[in-house]
């Protein structure tokens, strides 16, 4: 995003013709946060993540393959992921944000170093594609034969082009030094020449986005037009070439899509790559587009922390309202792309409620993405959660964490930004800053303790006198709107206010397009104080949200509340909140490096013995979404019932609930299969579940020993699959065990038939055994996994 600061200061130092944003941003360079809550993540990110990143890279074999493909060999066998290449790339970009702030000469020359292996590893003509070059003959099995050839598919050729842009002209603008802007330049130079429809040319657009926004920025930088018109190439010709999937968002011409569909990360990428054309170009059919994908999306497709992209099915978008919670997908990724597409729309439109989007997803399910000690990393971002997710170290496929190491030392560049004589004031958290406005600097430092509370001091200081319009972003939850459009709202009755003061006097104004506006000849000495009101509030979802129903989620300031485990004796999924809550509010400073803890009454619900449901009162304590899965693995949810119909009442014991399982492999999800919670249909991939994933065709298995010696009878399985994008399908075929006296494994005798039909209990029937343990053993389809909702036994 700092993306974007190019875009500005290259458009004053080099652009003569052409157009840039009507706003300007100003540059994380600029300000120097001083702020506990951020301050904290960057120096996490600066002292953790980007080292991590780094050593992952040598680690993994990331570096090799550059080393690689300076030699290369018939004799490589090309393995990974086509784009690991962009892991370094984005490394080197978030170490070149934190550089600009915090010089490191040391990291500095290491970058030097990386990129001479970098360099070594280009085509003579540019092209630098170590998955191909290493081994022409065979390159990676996503590569195709020839250059360019699988690009829509999974090559992802000028993905790689586009972080080696972005990566490139941060590191210019760090240090000064071309090195890296230079090799990027050679293979833009490489795909202009080849990419194209003149004769012996090859017509071809990104099968992952990213190129779009980063040719945009390498235009602004380099003054060169024919990055520019190959970024609206990409663009228009998107749904004219040979994919023409929405996965891919070609499923039409860019100009005339209206819903947000497919792959979250590609989408959000490519609007956001519109809105850099557009500004560039001045056209507006791209801003149409986008504004109707942005409404479509507040709407109708946005979970409450910010995250998009509901399914890990093509990890892409649900359809309108299909918002689960324990299955969404959320990738790290996809909000950061949401934070990309809101900047980009605030900066064509100037209106406060894309920062309310950016603010909430920042704050929420952006930064849940990675650990508080800037170590450990999420790939989804689940709403509820049993267990079963806990932050890793990396991925194979580590999008996520080199995305995180480039993001959150941009941050600083979000706080504000100018327009003539307009200065936004868009984020709050303490820094000091000196901003551009009409040729002359402006000082301005802000302190506060936001988001945990919601008084800000600006103190504003000109070099002499000058008239300037500060625009003060009145949240959405302070007016009571939780987002753009109906998609969410509060249900309490509350009112918040909020007041705002110049030099002790306080002062009106209309909020105009979400902005309080003070405009005024400012002086040094100035000082404003904001105050918003902060209170714990509840949101309710829209009644299409079929997940939500009957729920409420709490928030209070831009954070989303969640409660989990470790805070709660009980089991958090099986809580009832009062009708009419009431709230009261914590400082923890030694939890999880400082929060603020809610606590409220509640319920829990429970079957007795005879089947009755019996309630019990209990106090439920809730912390950020973002801090959640710091301490261990375990239950964790952001939508809590208020309303009996979405209760999820404690069984009764089972059988299966009163043994302990065990598994071929075991992980927390074991707990699902015995929980007495069913699939609702074939269709449900929201009830817990366990499953093999990633095996595939091996024999497995899963048994419970009981408490004591007991006759059963009949075993009922209800199978998970997620055809067709999921890796889970019914079994091949499947069969039950019982212990014998000497604790050998013997198959059941006489079975009824072993079922494997989809959302329905397959239930089996065999001759009556007196055992301590059953087990069931379990053929894995050839070329999948398999999984259970729910194993019942009597
Ligand atoms: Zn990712």
């Amino acid at each position: 995003m700092t993306g974007l600061l190019c875009l500005t200061i290259g458009a004053q130092a080099q652009v003569k013709k052409g157009g840039t944003y009507p706003i300007s941003p100003v540059p994380f360079t600029a300000v120097k946060v001083t702020d506990t809550f951020w301050g904290q993540r960057l120096k996490a990110s600066r002292e953790v993540t980007i080292p991590l990143a780094f050593s992952k890279c040598e680690e993994t074999g990331r570096y090799d393959n550059f080393v690689k493909a300076a030699h290369p060999s018939e004799n490589y066998k090309v393995g990974g992921l086509s784009f690991d290449d962009t892991d370094v790339y984005k490394t080197i970009e978030g170490a070149s944000y934190s550089m600009q702030t915090f010089p490191n000469k040391k990291l500095d020359k290491y970058i030097d170093s990386v990129l001479t292996i970098v360099a070594a590893a280009q085509e003579p003509d540019g092209y630098l594609y170590t998955s191909r070059t290493m081994n022409p003959k065979h390159p990676h099995e996503w590569s195709g034969s020839k250059r360019w050839e699988k690009e829509e598919d999974l090559s992802h050729e000028l993905y790689d082009l586009g972080h080696m842009i972005e990566g490139a002209i941060a590191h210019f603008q760090a240090t000064g030094k071309r090195n890296f802007l230079n090799i990027a330049i050679k293979y833009a130079d490489c795909a202009v020449r080849e990419i194209g429809d003149k004769p012996g040319q090859v017509r071809v657009v990104p099968g992952h986005q990213i190129a779009e926004m980063a040719l945009s920025k390498l235009y602004v930088v380099t003054g060169n037009q024919k990055y520019l018109d190959l970024a609206k190439y990409f663009l228009d010709n998107k749904g004219k070439t040979e994919n023409k999937s929405e996965y891919s968002q070609a499923h039409k011409p860019v100009i005339e899509q209206d819903e947000a569909v497919g792959h979250a990360v590609r989408a959000a990428y490519m609007y956001s790559g519109m809105a850099d054309v557009a500004a560039l170009t001045g056209d507006k059919n791209y801003i149409n587009a986008i504004d109707n994908i942005w409404s479509n999306i507040v709407n109708k497709k946005l979970y409450i922390t910010g995250g998009i992209g509901a399914t890990s099915h093509g990890e892409a978008f649900g359809k309108n309202y299909e918002l689960p919670n324990m299955s969404a997908y959320c990738e790290t990724c996809a909000a950061i792309g949401n934070v990309y597409l809101n900047y980009r729309l605030f900066l064509l439109h100037g209106e406060g409620k894309y920062y309310d989007v950016l603010e909430r997803t920042l704050y929420n399910g952006l930064i849940s993405g990675v650990s508080l000690d800037g170590g450990g990393f999420f790939y989804p971002n689940p709403l509820e959660s049993i267990g079963q997710h806990q932050r890793q170290p990396w991925f194979g496929c580590a999008c996520c964490p080199s995305n995180i190491a480039r993001f959150i030392p941009s941050v600083p560049g979000y706080i504000y930004a100018v327009h003539n004589s307009d200065v936004y004031v868009n984020l709050f958290m303490a820094n000091h800053s000196d901003i551009k406005v009409n040729g002359k600097t402006v000082e301005l430092k802000q302190s506060t303790n936001y988001p945990w509370d919601g008084t800000i001091k600006i103190e504003v200081a000109p070099k002499s006198k000058q008239n300037l319009n500060l625009k003060i972003r009145i949240p959405g939850w302070v007016t009571g709107q939780v987002v753009p459009g109906n998609l969410y709202s509060y249900s309490d009755k509350k009112t918040l206010g909020y007041t705002i003061k110049v030099n002790g006097k306080e002062v009106d104004s209309k909020v105009d397009k979400g902005y309080f506006a003070i405009n005024r000849a400012w002086k040094k000495g100035d000082v404003v104080e904001v105050h918003f009101d902060m209170e714990p509030r509840t949101v309710k979802a829209h009644p299409l949200v079929q997940d939500d129903q009957g729920k409420v989620a709490i928030e209070r300031g831009p954070i989303v509340y969640c409660a989990e485990w470790p805070d709660n004796d009980f089991s958090v999924l099986n809580v009832v909140l009062n009708k009419k809550p009431s709230f009261t509010v914590e400082r923890k400073a030694d939890l999880l490096y400082g929060i603020n803890e809610i606590k409220t009454d509640a319920q829990i619900m429970s079957y007795d013995a005879q089947g009755r449901i019996v309630p019990k009162d209990v106090k439920l304590t809730l912390i950020p979404y973002y801090a959640w899965a710091h301490r261990g693995s375990g239950e964790m949810a952001v939508w809590l019932p208020n309303e009996l119909r979405a209760t999820r009442p404690v069984m009764p014991p089972s059988l299966g609930s009163e043994s302990k399982i065990n598994a071929s492999h075991v992980t927390k999800a074991l707990s699902a299969i015995s929980d007495g919670l069913l699939p609702k249909d074939e269709n449900d991939h929201t009830s817990p579940y366990y499953h093999w994933w990633p095996k595939e065709g091996t024999t497995e298995w899963i048994s419970y020993d009981f408490p004591t010696e007991k006759t059963v009878s009949r075993s009922t399985v209800y199978w998970f699959d997620d055809a067709p994008w999921g890796g889970c399908r019914v079994p091949q075929s499947w069969s039950v065990y019982y212990k014998d006296k000497n604790g050998e494994w013997k198959p059941v005798e006489n079975p009824s038939k072993y079922g494997t039909e989809k959302g329905l209990g397959n239930d089996v029937t065999f001759k009556a055994v007196t055992t301590k343990a059953l087990k069931l053993e379990v053929k894995l389809p050839e070329k999948n996994a398999a999984g259970i909702f729910e194993w019942e036994v009597e």
